[in-house]
């Protein structure tokens, strides 16, 4: 999608810092994060949100689960937060589907 921003990520339109990369996703630490580790993990495929997942495209949501256990293990994260916001008044800012990916301190519950 041309005028979305993680799709630029993506295509290395606009720098980004990358954490894993493979032919169905990309995961790159979040801009501004919100705990000592904080990555968002996305399809290559443009998504906007867990709305538009599907029977067509919700493999690659399987995978970026698999991704997400895989890198937890090797940067020894044994406790984690993934989040995924959908739509505006639960905080969604960017339309591409994303997995937040926080680490490293104290978290609370319920979220704010
Ligand atoms: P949302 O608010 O949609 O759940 O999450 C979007 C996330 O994307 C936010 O945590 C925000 O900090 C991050 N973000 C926005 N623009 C950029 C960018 O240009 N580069 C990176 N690495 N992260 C971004
Ligand atoms: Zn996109």
């Amino acid at each position: 999608m041309s005028d979305c921003l993680f799709c630029k990520i993506i295509a290395g339109e606009i720098p980004s810092s990358k954490v894993y990369e493979d032919d169905l996703c990309y995961a790159f630490n979040d801009i501004a994060p919100q705990a000592p580790t904080h990555f968002l993990v996305i399809p290559k495929a443009h998504i906007g949100s867990v709305s538009e997942v599907n029977a067509d495209n919700s493999a690659v949501v399987a995978h970026i689960f698999e991704v997400i256990a895989k890198l937890a293990k090797e940067q020894g994260m044994d406790s984690y937060r993934v989040v995924s916001n959908i739509g505006e008044q639960a905080g969604q800012s960017v339309f591409h589907l994303h997995f937040h990916v926080l680490s490293g301190r104290d978290m609370t519950w319920p979220p704010g």
